[in-house]
């Protein structure tokens, strides 16, 4: 605390991301980072950007991203908002089309940056309880509310909401935005994206961290109906004209054109996904039902704190959460097979 600070500073209770330690030799399954690089075709496109044309400013409106991600999702070039990761995308949203006189709702359980932007934009806001199955309750959400943000699927307990839900979410919802955090969709779940075209109050936020291997190059991006892109366009450029820099834009183009890696690469987290989660019940623990490329799980003898701790004796990195109805939870990333085995065979000597 300082008297330099303004109030808004001094009440801010920042999110706190998980830790990037420099521990020799560390298994790193705390922060759902892909264990596998980047399509080789994007890192071809950064290292060629990476160029005496850095003097430039890039394209303050990353046109051909947006037109490539257009393509890629089958919408309009209008529809697509790029950012500097989902979560400033997310930040403009909250700014611009999430405060209003009635609450926000998301779940209790939940991406835990939510309450921390609404702090920063002073945005009301009221949880819901998931069900005893860690689910979202969709009726809960049919009731009045100024806007909804739901991730799907939910983060961190990594359970999915089927695309039926949500259409009938908008359905109920019509006059609301609704916000989905599609962060984990290509690891399992359904994707709203194909309501976007006759649910003008809808935007699906995504980003290029996860599946797409670039959390270090900082892609993320909304498709929504024009009036909701605008209103992200506005924030933005009352913020940071330039938020992509030209070897972002450039290795996010590539990524987005190398199909066939991505669904390699894909596929290959889902496998290994199966993998751990039949070790870890093997071991006693129950593990939820998870679309993405972490599971969430708790073993019913075993503290989550202790066994977090016991794991970073061992130079393994999970998360754990020190939030009520999730102690005793511990959230971890889906590695590489090599991964997998440090985790288990560390599990194995702690229970
Ligand atoms: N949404 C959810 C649900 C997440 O878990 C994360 C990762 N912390 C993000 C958004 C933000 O990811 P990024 O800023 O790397 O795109």
């Amino acid at each position: 605390m300082s008297r330099y600070w303004s109030a808004l500073v001094r009440d801010l209770k920042p999110y706190v991301p998980g830790e990037q330690p420099r521990i020799a030799d560390l298994v790193k399954l705390n922060t759902n980072e892909n264990p596998y690089g980047p399509s080789p075709r994007a890192m071809a496109a950064i290292a060629a950007e990476a160029s005496e044309t850095l003097r430039l400013y890039p394209d303050p409106e990353a046109t051909a991203l947006r037109e490539a991600l257009a393509r890629y999702h089958g919408v309009e070039p209008g529809q697509v908002f790029v950012g500097n990761g989902s979560d400033e995308v997310l930040a403009h949203a909250f700014a611009a089309l999430l405060k209003h006189d009635r609450p926000l709702l998301f779940p209790d359980i939940t991406y835990s940056f939510y309450p921390v932007y609404c702090r920063l934009f002073g945005i009301a806001f009221e949880t819901l309880p998931l069900d005893e199955a860690f689910a979202v309750r969709r009726s809960d959400y049919e009731r009045p509310a100024g806007a909804i943000i739901l991730p799907n699927p939910n983060a961190p307990t990594g359970v999915a909401l089927p695309r039926s839900e949500i259409e009938a979410l908008l359905k109920a919802q019509p006059d609301v935005p609704v916000v989905i955090d599609e962060a984990y969709v290509d690891f399992g779940a359904e994707s709203a994206i194909p309501l976007v075209a006759a649910h003008p109050n809808l935007l699906v936020v995504r980003t290029m961290s996860k599946s797409r291997a670039l959390a270090g190059l900082r892609v993320g991006y909304a498709i929504g109906g024009a009036e909701l892109i605008e209103a992200l366009v506005r924030v933005k450029d009352s913020f940071n004209s330039y938020p992509l820099g030209r070897t972002a834009q450039a290795g996010a183009i590539a990524s987005i054109e190398d199909e066939a890696y991505f669904q390699d690469r894909r596929s290959a987290v889902i496998a290994s996904r199966g993998r751990m989660e039949r070790e870890l019940a093997r071991l006693g623990f129950e593990v939820l039902p998870s679309a993405a490329n972490f599971v969430f799980a708790r073993h019913p003898d075993h503290q989550g704190a202790a066994l977090a701790q016991a794991l970073r004796e061992r130079a393994v990195l999970v998360r754990h959460f020190a939030a009520p109805r999730i102690s005793d939870h511990l959230r971890i990333t889906v590695g590489t097979d090599q991964q997998i085995d440090r985790l288990i065979g560390a599990l194995s000597e702690i229970i």
